[in-house]
Order: structure tokens, then C-alpha cells, then sequence
């Protein structure tokens, strides 16, 4: 549900979360609801702050009940020192949030429970988030380092792989749990969580664009014979920005303006793909000339 629009970017909260702190609020626990609510947004907001300053614009913020996506426009995923950045920030501040805010509160000689529930908060969204699955930063994190290292279609799907075995060693792990009496079955929300969030990050936008995109090639071999799509754009257009205009079934021609509308040539997709498969989505058209 879409509770807000903030300077363009539209907040949503999640449907579990939104109910979780209803389910807060009619139990008498309002502060700790709000506590909590501000620690997601604390978190989130550190995220757009490092993306806004790499130049994305964000689209979307959806606040989960352990820390929340932003949707980019644009894809984050070319560029592999950006995402992992972007990524680390959120975790790295909810933790640093908690050392601050306990310390303050210790050396006041107020560390009540609101006190002791905003530096827990934060510190669980910081760690919890730092789990290597998808959709959390931990899993941004880990794709983001394997794409610079082994390439986007291999560190894909490593770290899809990776994000699997971890979410089953845990969901094993937490069963066992509620069965020994360890934990309460409401942790079992958490591995739900994990695995409804987990479907959302693939069925969105910027996702499914990326993995069409490393299969794209494939399509035009299949095909053998396509219709021509022309772009124009001015040459400081990065590959980053072009690939949002890419549509299925089209081979796409570029023409590349400057700044006076004239033509300085024409740049052919399997330069962008190759440009983009190579790290290089930041790069202005101009260069690829
Ligand atoms: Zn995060």
C-alpha cells in the first residue's frame, strides 16, 4: 500500500509490516511500533542517500518489517561498485545508529526499554540485513563483489545459488528450533518473509530487465530476424540510461547526438551489451563512438 510521495519517490509500506504494526498498536504497543517503524525508515534512508548520491533516482520505497527495496530508476546492477556501496550503507548505519544512540543513552542514564527497543531495533535491521539472501543487503552485497569479479551472468548466478543454500540451512535451522521449544513459531515469519520477498525482487522491473538483457543475445540468434527500433540520444546519455528503452523482439540503433543536434554517429546494441556485460553501464554514449 502507497502511504506517501516524498519529493517524487512514492513510499509504500509492505502489507505484513503495515499489519504487524497494527497488531502492535491494538496490543497497547504503539511506542514500540513507532520505534521500530522509525528504525526501517533510519535504515532506508541512508540507502537512498548513498544511491541519490551516485546518481540514481529512486522510483519507489517499500518498508519492510526488517528494513525495506528501493527501486531504482535505472539499474543499479551495471554498475557493481555502486550496488555494493548503496548496499553496505544500510547495515552499516542501523549499526552504527545503535552504538551511537546506546552510548547517548548510557551516558544520560536513560536506558529504559524505549531506549534498550530503538538500539535493539537497529541493531537487528543492521545484521539481519547483512544475511547473504535475497532480497537483503548482504545478498546486493555478496552479487555486487562476484559481478566484478567473474562477470554479470556467472556472479548472478553464484550468488543466487549461494542465497538458496543459505535460506534452507536457516529455515532448517529455525524448524528445528520451534520444534525443540528453542524459539516461538512466530519465527517462522521470518523464513516467509524471506521467501515472499524474495519472489517480489524477481518479478520486479529492474530484475527481469537485467536478466533479459544478459540473455538478449540468444534472442537475436533464435529470432535470426528482427525490426529495427531507433533511438536518438544526446551523447552524454549513459549505456545505463539507453538500456530502459530496450524492448523485446527489436534490435535498437542509437544515433548520437551532440550538443548542438548533430549527428556524431550511430551505435549498434550488441555495443551497448558488450559495453554493459563488461561493467562499463556508467559510460557515456560518446565513448562506445
Ligand atoms: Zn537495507
Amino acid at each position: 500500500m502507497i502511504i506517501a510521495r516524498v519529493l517524487g519517490v512514492r513510499l509504500r509500506v509492505n502489507v505484513l509490516f503495515f499489519f504487524l504494526l497494527v497488531l502492535y498498536a491494538v496490543a497497547g504497543l504503539l511506542a514500540e511500533a513507532v520505534i521500530m517503524f522509525a528504525a526501517v525508515v533510519l535504515h532506508e534512508l541512508w540507502h537512498m542517500i548513498v544511491a541519490l548520491g551516485h546518481g540514481f533516482d529512486i522510483e519507489e520505497v517499500e518498508l519492510l518489517p526488517f528494513g525495506g527495496v528501493a527501486r531504482l530508476k535505472g539499474l543499479i546492477e551495471v554498475n557493481p561498485v555502486a550496488e555494493f556501496r548503496t548496499s553496505l550503507t544500510g547495515p552499516l548505519a542501523s549499526m552504527t545508529i545503535a552504538v551511537v544512540a546506546f552510548g547517548m543513552f548510557a551516558a544520560l542514564g536513560r536506558l529504559g526499554p524505549y531506549a534498550r527497543l530503538f538500539v535493539l531495533s537497529n541493531l537487528s535491521i543492521g545484521l539481519f540485513n547483512l544475511m547473504p539472501v535475497i532480497p537483503l543487503d548482504g545478498w546486493r552485497m555478496l552479487r555486487a563483489s562476484l559481478v566484478g569479479r567473474i562477470g554479470f551472468v556467472a556472479g548472478g548466478k553464484t550468488s543466487t545459488r549461494i542465497s538458496g543454500a543459505v535460506l534452507a540451512v536457516m529455515s532448517a535451522a529455525i524448524l528445528v528450533a520451534v520444534v525443540l521449544g528453542l524459539v516461538s513459531a512466530v519465527t517462522l515469519a521470518v523464513v516467509v518473509f524471506l521467501i515472499v520477498a524474495a519472489r517480489r525482487e524477481r518479478a520486479n522491473g529492474a530484475y527481469v530487465l537485467f536478466r533479459y538483457l544478459i540473455r538478449r543475445e540468444s534472442e537475436i540468434l533464435t529470432d535470426r530476424i528482427m525490426a529495427v527500433q531507433q533511438l536518438v540520444a544526446t551523447k552524454d546519455v549513459t549505456i545505463r540510461e539507453v538500456l530502459q528503452f530496450i524492448t523485446p523482439r527489436r534490435y535498437h540503433m542509437i544515433v548520437v547526438l551532440d550538443s548542438d543536434l548533430e549527428t556524431l554517429g550511430t551505435i549498434g546494441e550488441k555495443q551497448l551489451l558488450d559495453s554493459l556485460l563488461a561493467g562499463n553501464g556508467d559510460v557515456p554514449l560518446e565513448y562506445l563512438l
